[in-house]
């Protein structure tokens, strides 16, 4: 399988370089050159496969000759034997709504699910080259306690998380910073998370800053993270053996619900993908009337969806123009500028794919009051708006995805029916343990210093 990146097609790179470097050179994403597409008899033959086999059906047509099928088993099975459940998902029924509960991995988010793979991945590929690699992401909260936790105590690995300080929740701070293996480095940037994403993407588009110290990027641009949440589409949709499928997808980074339209550009019989957002509502405005010109960042109660700028949207772009790199170039420059409005005839392809709603901050409170009543059951703040937006929308008969456990985010489920989750007993210790981060300026300048002087 060859990948090339979405400002030039012309040239080609292997699922390495895709992996360790996350953005091409050029700023540009990778995207694979051709994807498998399955047939409905080759879908019927997966159909029974469990959690870890569908992984490697799905996972090894994107990998070409980096790792054999043996290793790749053994590594799946590594992955999710840290879940506590043992298909890694679950499907519930909550009233009238279903959920795919994808937040059963150690940092009860669903991002672990591709998380735990990559941190194997990279172990693997390290011992196998002898080479050591800095690892650094930004975080709307989720990620980087995902990543931390997949490569804490990993030989030739450090990793630097960027959050924005004071503005994700305190449960999600703990979690990452009171890990003590000395390879994970915390950083709280005065700034919210766009600005930490661009400090993350301006070293990496410093190249000589970038390859001096081999730096990595496990951020959801990452293709590897896309393939292996393109799994859960694929599972679920068999769980539920009906003909065709919908999903309402939480989203901020545009990740996740691209990696669903992965999963129908494989054969998977897809009917919609909803794009639920918060009050950041960039996506539902760009879907839902060609509206992409990003505002200021607000904090809402679902942190991990506050983003204004989507990176995997430029995939989703450059597919809709046909796998044109030259346009995608173009139209990247004018998201830039932030001037970008979306030509009539690519809105007309998007919205064949996906629907679109927002939930402001009192219809997220009013869900998770409602489903409490109603069900008994208490949702997160993200899976609440993926909730809201298939109710707005009245698509009753999709899967909500529900993206984290809801202990994650006591703040809000205190103020929507005043209460809130207890931690899972695997966690509770992070409440009580001393945290450990560095406070930093919004610059660049200040966070290259600062990774320097620590490896
Ligand atoms: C990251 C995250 C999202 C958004 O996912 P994207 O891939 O960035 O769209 C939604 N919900 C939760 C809980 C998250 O952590």
């Amino acid at each position: 399988m060859k990948y090339i990146s979405t400002r030039n097609n012309k040239l080609e790179f292997e699922f390495r370089d895709v992996f360790i470097k996350g953005l091409a050179d050029d700023g540009g994403l990778y995207v694979p050159k051709s994807l498998k597409k399955y047939g409905k008899e080759e879908l019927l033959e997966l159909k029974n496969l469990n959690y870890n086999e569908l992984s490697i059906e799905i996972i090894s047509q994107f990998l070409g000759d980096f790792i054999s099928k043996e290793e790749l088993s053994s590594l799946i099975k590594k992955s999710y034997s840290t879940f506590r459940e043992k298909e890694v998902v679950k499907i519930t029924y909550v009233g009238e709504i279903k959920l795919l509960e994808l937040f059963h991995g150690p940092t009860l988010a669903f991002k672990d699910v591709a998380m735990q793979f990559i941190g194997n991945l990279y172990e693997y590929y390290l011992n196998k080259n002898d080479k050591k690699i800095n690892i650094v992401v930004a975080t709307s909260g989720d990620t980087g306690a995902a990543a931390i936790d997949a490569i804490k105590g990993k030989s030739n690995l450090n990793i630097f998380v960027l959050h924005p300080n004071n503005k994700i929740s305190s449960v999600q701070r703990k979690i990452m910073t009171t890990v003590e293996d000395n390879n994970v480095f915390n950083i709280a940037i005065d700034g919210n998370f766009d600005d930490c994403q661009n400090i993350v993407k301006q070293m990496f588009s410093d190249l000589e800053f970038s390859k001096s110290i081999n730096m990595s990027g496990v951020n959801s641009i990452n293709w590897a993270r896309i393939i292996a949440q393109a799994v859960y589409y694929f599972f679920s949709y068999f769980k539920l053996g009906k003909e065709t499928i919908s999903f309402s997808v939480p989203t901020g980074n545009f990740g996740d619900v691209f990696a669903g339209y992965i999963a129908k550009k494989m054969g998977l019989p897809i009917e919609k993908l909803i794009v639920a957002t918060n009050e950041n509502d960039i996506l539902h405005r760009a879907i839902s009337k060609g509206d992409y010109v990003s505002k200021e960042v607000k904090e809402t109660l679902s942190p991990s969806m506050d983003i204004q700028l989507a990176s995997n949207f430029e995939r989703l772009i450059y597919y809709i123009n046909n796998s044109d790199s030259e346009k995608t170039a173009e139209i990247m420059e004018k998201i830039k500028q932030n001037s970008y409005q979306i030509e009539k005839k690519h809105l007309d392809i998007i919205q064949k794919e996906f629907l679109s709603e927002s939930c402001n901050e009192q219809e997220t409170l009013d869900i998770i009051k409602k489903n409490y009543e109603e069900n008994n059951v208490i949702l997160d703040p993200h899976t609440a708006v993926g909730v809201g937006a298939a109710k707005k929308l009245s698509f009753n008969d999709c899967l909500v995805l529900s993206t984290a456990h809801p202990c994650k985010f006591p703040d809000a489920t205190n103020k929507a029916i005043n209460k809130h989750e207890k931690l899972p007993k695997e966690l509770q210790h992070v409440l009580e343990k001393k945290e450990n981060f560095q406070v930093l300026k919004n610059t660049t300048e200040e966070v290259k210093n600062f990774i320097k002087s620590k490896i």
